[in-house]
This record gives C-alpha cells, sequence and structure tokens, in this order.
C-alpha cells in the first residue's frame, strides 16, 4: 500500500476513489481536492480529477489544465405527436415528476421538470411520445501541467438536472487512477450521485457553530451509503471544541487541519495550488494522504460499490 518518493513514504492510491464535499459551499473543499491531487501526482501517481460540483465547478482554476475536448451532456426528453394524441390523460397520471399535464385537446411537456426516465413514451396507448433530446450541459476534458487527468461538467445556467451531468462525469474515470472527485456543497440528489461508489470521503468543515451544523448532516448521508468518512479542518483559529467533541464522540478521524492564515488565504484567493506556493504546507497534505490509509483500512468487507 505503501511507496517511497524520494520525499518520505507516500501512500499508493491507485484505483481508488476519494471524494472531497462538506455540508456548505466555501469551506475550502476544492482547495484541499487539488492540493491533494498535486501531491499525489507529484509523487508519481496517476491522477483523474473529476469535478462533480457541476453548478460551479472551480477545480480548473487552480489547476488550469489545456483543455482538449468538450461535448455537449444530452438527456432524453419526450416530445408529443399532438395529431396522434388522444387526451387520454395516462401519460400525466404515470409521470412521477409532475413533468405533464394533460389538458382537455391539448398534452404540454415541462422538460425541466424531466428526469428522462420514458416512461409516459411506454405507456402511451397510441404511440404519440417520442424520444427527443436537449442539452444540460457540457462536459470539458484536458491535462493539468502535472499531467492530472482532468474532466469537468459545467451545469447550464437555470438547469434543474444536474444528476445525469455528474453521472456523465464520473463515467469518464479511467481504471487503476487515483480518483480525485469534486462534489458539490451540501446533502442533495446531486451530492449523493457524487458520493456513491466512494472508497472514502473527506469531508472540509468550517470550526464554527454554522459548519459543525451542516457537517452533521452531511457525515448522515455518508454513513448512509457506507462509506468511510474523516475530516479536514480548514481555517482552524486555535480551537472549537464542540466540533472535535462531535467528531471525537461519533468516532470520526481528522485528517487533517488547515490553520487560519491570511497568507494562505491570499495565496487560494489567487488560484494558487498552496502546496507549491507555500512549502510550509506540504506537511498538511503529507499527513492528509498518510491518514487516508487507515480511513481506507475501515472500508466494508463488501468491497467497493458500483461507480454509477
Ligand atoms: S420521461 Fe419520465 S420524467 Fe420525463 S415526462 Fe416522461 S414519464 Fe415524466
Ligand atoms: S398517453 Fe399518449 S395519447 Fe394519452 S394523453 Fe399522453 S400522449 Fe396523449
Amino acid at each position: 500500500m505503501r511507496s517511497e518518493d524520494g520525499e518520505g513514504i507516500m501512500i499508493d492510491l491507485s484505483g481508488m476513489t476519494i471524494t472531497m464535499a462538506s455540508g456548505k459551499g466555501g469551506t475550502g473543499k476544492t482547495t484541499v481536492a487539488v492540493n491533494l491531487a498535486r501531491l499525489l501526482a507529484e509523487a508519481g501517481q496517476e491522477v483523474q480529477y473529476l469535478d462533480c460540483d457541476v453548478e460551479e465547478p472551480n477545480g480548473h482554476i487552480f489547476l488550469r489544465p489545456s483543455i482538449v475536448s468538450s461535448s455537449a451532456s444530452r438527456v432524453m426528453v419526450p416530445v408529443v405527436d399532438q395529431e396522434k394524441c388522444t387526451s387520454c390523460g395516462e401519460c400525466g397520471a404515470k409521470c412521477q415528476f409532475h413533468a405533464i399535464v394533460n389538458l382537455p385537446g391539448d398534452t404540454l411537456i415541462f422538460p425541466g421538470l424531466c428526469h428522462g426516465c420514458g416512461l409516459c413514451s411506454a405507456v402511451c396507448p397510441t404511440g404519440a411520445i417520442t424520444e427527443g433530446v436537449r442539452d444540460i450541459g457540457v462536459i470539458e476534458k484536458g491535462k493539468d501541467a502535472k499531467e492530472i487527468e482532468f474532466v469537468h461538467g459545467i451545469l447550464n445556467v437555470g438547469e434543474a438536472m444536474a444528476v445525469p451531468l455528474i453521472k456523465e462525469v464520473k463515467s469518464c474515470r479511467k481504471d487503476g487512477y487515483v480518483q480525485i472527485v469534486d462534489a458539490p456543497p451540501g446533502t442533495s440528489c446531486p451530492v449523493v450521485a457524487t458520493l456513491n461508489g466512494s472508497d472514502a470521503v473527506i469531508m472540509v468543515t468550517e470550526p464554527t457553530p454554522f459548519g459543525l451544523h451542516d457537517l452533521k448532516i452531511a457525515i448522515d448521508v455518508a454513513r448512509m451509503l457506507d462509506i468511510p468518512t474523516g475530516v479536514v479542518v480548514n481555517k482552524d483559529h486555535g480551537g472549537y471544541p464542540p466540533l472535535y467533541d462531535y467528531l471525537e464522540t461519533s468516532n470520526i478521524p481528522v485528517l487533517a487541519v488547515i490553520p487560519e492564515d491570511a497568507e494562505i488565504a491570499r495565496h487560494c484567493s489567487r488560484g494558487l495550488i498552496i502546496l507549491e506556493s507555500l512549502p510550509r504546507c506540504m506537511d498538511i497534505f503529507q499527513s492528509l494522504a498518510a491518514n487516508l490509509e487507515g480511513l481506507l483500512d475501515t472500508r466494508s468487507v463488501h468491497g467497493r460499490r458500483a461507480h454509477l
């Protein structure tokens, strides 16, 4: 599990999927993700960075990859042939997402609510519903200066269907690579879709009452999915006892602590990788990587779950 990297001992995470998550936005989740990715890449490991925070992807600001391909992400949307429609109401009755409204003489589709399940076309007795497509966002792929394979999804503004785009980003995973995954903040369906299939989750939090409140909810979600979870405390200012008390009583390991530090904040706001721009930060991420080993050892004996 471990290999020498010339600078010390470095855990070998090949084939592992490590997801960065947080109960709320602005905790420094991406900072941890990009620095861990760079640390592993510098140690000679093959790393893939999957940015699933599709509403606000920002890993590219730090990694600055050269984008080599860009493609539209599409989902199925039903199209109604009003000539064939008898207004029987079957499609609207069966759509659990209320994406179809049957009016006398008209059947209306609301694409923003449609989950593309195809049930309406299957139940239509007259064959009036066919399957069209609509764009929900873009997938971009590239490589950074340290050969990190980079993939991110960018959801169209105002688009509600984040999960299909997240699944498409995750489907780009390459076997044998360490997957560093940046999840959306919070605990909604897109977060669950991102966490699903992870070997470990790193929750990034701030030592504040708000941070602790949202962290507890996010950890409950990770536990429901049976994924080993550790915490990185960011902007630590000398201790917030309720946070550490909670982590101790809940048996959640603290993987690393990043101090509240104006210089670190300045470097992050400039889109710098602090591991490289502030060498004193190297120890933080090396101990994070080392502590991940113990966390991964707690994985379920049933092994890894499906990736999608
Ligand atoms: S495809 Fe599924 S979600 Fe979309 S309108 Fe039809 S039944 Fe509803
Ligand atoms: S099931 Fe088909 S025929 Fe019935 S209302 Fe829907 S589109 Fe029209």
